[in-house]
């Protein structure tokens, strides 16, 4: 990153959900999806650099609060993100966020960005790009359980990049199903509305589960999963919050971002900490096998990483140049003499 001159230093783009919507619409959404993909292939190809560390969470009886910090030693960045299940019967989405990248040569910031939307987009991303190296070849129907806030950008993500036909959508509440069947209508995906999660899993090649519950839930029981499927579970993501039955667990080969993460919030947090996982970036750097056969069930336990935040924000970042959708922010307090703080607040006062 070249340093920016010093009578640009005081002020830091920031991207408002407005100008993310902007520059979404402008470039497409599938489009994003699969572009931020590759920058999240591309951190974790180079996933031993990053400075590493399970997210910090604070919880409440209502949900969490967490930070999601990293950096690859040129650039430092951070997600504030929370999951609050019961938020969207109150009017409130489950997760918002926000972020920022900061050059680590001298601390200061470069970007804020919002990221509810992005942190949406960049969950697509990395589940398709998992999917590239664990789904089964030719899979052409995905079963999306759970239709909130994620399901249509997941649903579009492996429309782009993996080359979904059919979606099969199943929701406890219809009207979710409905919003989702309605929201991707046009998209050139065939959408079939379930009544049961038994029925949209039947046929699918891969099966998303995206709900929100902060319990051990139990959306997907062992005799609904066939050989060679393959589980995108997103939604549990948190201490005591699951989506998966645990035979489920002991049947499929599992693949994970974080391993002392993933151990505490993932489906995994149901097994004995000896059960085999491979590391996912193992996986895409050659070093382990993704999916071995047709008949292998693979599993990915999302629960998302901060180098995926990274990667996005560093995405968004990048598409600044062409589309310069931003408002600067007078973030960074700088007198001219860098010790006159004092001064500069006194001079202020006029
Ligand atoms: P949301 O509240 O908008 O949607 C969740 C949906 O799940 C709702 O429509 C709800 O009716 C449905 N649901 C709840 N229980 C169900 C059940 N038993 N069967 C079928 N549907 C059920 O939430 P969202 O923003 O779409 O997020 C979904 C989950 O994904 C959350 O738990 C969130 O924390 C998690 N998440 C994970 C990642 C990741 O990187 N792994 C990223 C973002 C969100």
């Amino acid at each position: 990153m070249t340093a920016p001159k010093p009578s640009a230093m005081a002020m830091v783009p920031f991207v408002s959900v407005e100008n993310m919507m902007k520059i979404v619409n402008e470039i497409g959404v599938g489009e994003v999806i699969a572009q931020i993909a590759d920058y999240v292939q591309e951190d974790f190809e180079r996933w031993e650099i990053f400075d590493k560390t399970a997210r910090i969470p604070s919880h409440s009886e209502e949900g969490v609060i967490e930070l999601m910090p990293t950096s690859d030693g040129e650039t430092y960045g951070f997600k504030y993100v929370n999951g609050h299940p019961a938020n969207m019967a109150r009017g409130f989405q489950t997760v918002t966020a926000f972020g920022m990248l900061a050059r680590v040569d001298n601390g200061y910031p470069v970007m804020f960005s919002e990221m509810t939307v992005l942190t949406a987009l960049r969950t697509a991303a990395t589940s398709v790009m998992a999917a590239k190296f664990l789904a089964p070849k030719n899979s052409k129907v995905m079963a999306m359980i759970g239709a909130g806030a994620q399901s249509e950008f997941q649903a579009t993500g492996f429309q782009k990049v993996i080359g979904i036909e059919e979606v099969r959508l199943y929701d406890i509440d219809p009207k979710a199903t409905e919003k989702a069947a309605s929201n991707l209508a046009g998209s050139g995906l065939r959408i079939v509305k379930c009544k049961t999660s038994e029925d949209a899993v039947s046929g699918a090649d891969i099966i998303t589960t995206c709900t929100a519950d902060k319990q051990y839930a139990t959306i997907l029981t062992d005799n609904m999963v066939g050989a060679g499927v393959h589980i995108n579970a997103i939604g549990g993501d948190c201490p005591g919050k699951t989506e998966l039955h645990k035979d489920i667990l002991l049947r499929s080969d599992i693949f994970v971002e974080y391993p002392p993460q993933t151990w505490v919030e993932g489906e995994i947090q149901q097994l004995d900490n000896d059960h085999p996982i491979t590391e996912l970036w193992k996986v895409i750097t050659g070093v382990e096998k993704g999916r071995k056969d047709a008949q292998q069930i693979t599993l990915f336990d999302s629960v998302g990483f901060a180098t995926e935040d990274f990667s996005a924000l560093r995405y968004i970042r990048d598409q600044l140049e062409n589309y310069p959708f931003y408002q600067d922010l007078d973030m960074i307090a700088d007198p001219d003499d860098p010790r006159d703080l004092f001064g500069m607040v006194k001079r202020a006062k006029g």
